[in-house]
């Protein structure tokens, strides 16, 4: 793989997607959002019936759809199988069962696989669980992120608040509480934080800052490669 990967793994809530997007707007890279593609899985079986406790039904579910990122009107899109699911993969329904459905090992291989692919074509700030654990072990940079459960829970009332949804800050806490334990839990590449990671905490930090940051390690590490 020569292409540069920034890898950014951290529970839920903890900054990650707004992170990743606005690094890789400034390095010019390709923007990778993992959870999304658990998340498009999700919402097709959802709308399907399939069960969510089936990990083969799951998996072939997964090979079978078309997950696909495009850039509209300077935002990135989700589209599967040519529909735009960029709100859809972000309801409470989705977000209620989407750990359940990453849990099944074929799941994670289908799309494990898919997202290796993408680093084949360009450099890449990708964000996830798993990203610098299992999908680029030989990631140029590894962070993880960490922030308060209040602070995490906060942020994610503010996006439901974009998409007109109600939710109050003690549901957040509890949704994002059980999803980061059966996220660290699962025995398919639960969220761990690598040895070669290293720890960023943005409860205190604005998006501004937490990418500034990322650049900083990014441009430190170049340095240090003597790249
Ligand atoms: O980051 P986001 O909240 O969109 O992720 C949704 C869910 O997808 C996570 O709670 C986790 O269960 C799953 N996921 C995963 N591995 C990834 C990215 C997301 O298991 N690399």
């Amino acid at each position: 793989m020569s292409n540069r990967v920034i890898a950014i793994d951290g529970p839920a809530g903890s900054g990650k997607s707004t992170t990743a997007r606005l690094v890789a707007d400034k390095l010019g890279f390709v923007y990778l959002d993992t959870g999304a593609m658990y998340r498009s899985v999700t919402l097709m079986a959802l709308r399907h019936g399939v069960p969510l406790s089936d990990g083969d039904a799951l998996t072939k579910l997964a090979e079978r759809i078309n997950i696909e990122f495009r850039h509209e009107d300077g935002i990135q899109k989700t589209f599967v199988d040519g529909e735009d699911v960029t709100d859809a993969i972000r309801t409470p329904e989705v977000t209620a069962a989407v750990s359940e459905v990453s849990a099944h090992a074929g799941v994670r291989a289908v799309l494990v696989k898919r997202q290796q692919e993408y680093a084949e074509k360009s450099n890449l700030v990708t964000e996830g669980r798993d990203t610098t654990s299992v999908v680029f072990p030989d990631a140029f940079l590894k962070i993880y992120l960490v922030a308060d459960v209040s602070e995490r829970a906060k942020r994610r009332v503010k996006d439901f608040e974009k998409l007109d949804r109600n939710t109050t800050l003690e549901e957040q806490i509890a949704d994002i509480e059980r999803r980061d334990s059966f996220d660290s839990s699962r025995s398919a590449s639960p969220l761990t934080r690598t040895a070669d990671s290293i720890e960023l905490d943005t409860t205190h930090l604005t998006i501004d800052g937490q990418a500034e940051k990322v650049i900083e390690l990014y441009r430190k590490k170049l340095e240090e490669s003597g790249e």
